[in-house]
């Protein structure tokens, strides 16, 4: 087999399989693993595909992210990143579905990031403040959850447009608590 024939057939397996490790892809290929390496160096320098703990995986796409809580395109200022304990990046269209999903994959998260809705930065979330019920349209998933870095501008905010502040963990009770009886988003309650 010629290396773009291995190339290849690498990715497609990828595509099934999620995560390979070199070894498994040496062992299937019947090559050592200085040649697997050596077909992939091109993949990673092209960013098809990221090396990770177990092995490599493929790269996700910016463009085709859709949540993974309520499949609503996520290509919006409000998005929130969950990092798992196995570098897979999980992406959410905002905090309220960042909340819900953490919840659900708790044991499995390693980094939960979400952005400061004033100032776009990237924040941990585990260190936000979460404005519930403010009357503001952000568009997105109710009830409607706005993340802010820190409690002055949360409270600023608060100030002008109402509803409640809560912190990571608490954010993450009252959102589970709200959508009880309820599945998928966007459900008012
Ligand atoms: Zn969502
Ligand atoms: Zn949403």
């Amino acid at each position: 087999m010629l290396p773009i024939e291995r190339q290849r057939q690498i990715l497609s397996w990828l595509k099934k399989e999620d995560t390979l490790s070199i070894t498994d892809i040496s062992r299937r290929l019947s090559v050592s693993e200085m040649t697997v390496y050596r077909d992939i160096k091109p993949l990673i320098e092209e960013n098809e595909i990221v090396k990770t703990t177990g092995g490599i995986t493929l790269m996700k796409k910016i463009s085709s992210n859709s949540c993974a809580y309520c499949l609503r395109q996520s290509e919006n200022r409000h998005s929130v990143q969950i990092i798992t304990n196995d570098l897979k990046v999980e992406q959410l269209c905002c905090p309220h579905c960042g909340l819900l999903h953490y919840a659900d994959i708790k044991s499995e998260v390693s980094q939960i990031i979400c952005r400061d809705f004033l100032k776009n930065t990237t924040i941990s979330a585990r260190m936000a403040y979460f404005l519930f019920d403010a009357d503001f349209e952000l568009n997105c998933c109710l009830p409607q959850v706005i993340a802010f870095e820190s409690e002055k501008h949360a409270k600023q905010f608060q100030k002008g447009f109402g509803g409640t502040i809560f912190r990571f963990e608490a954010a993450v009770s009252e959102i589970l608590l709200r959508m009880s009886g309820n599945t998928g988003c966007s459900c008012k309650y």
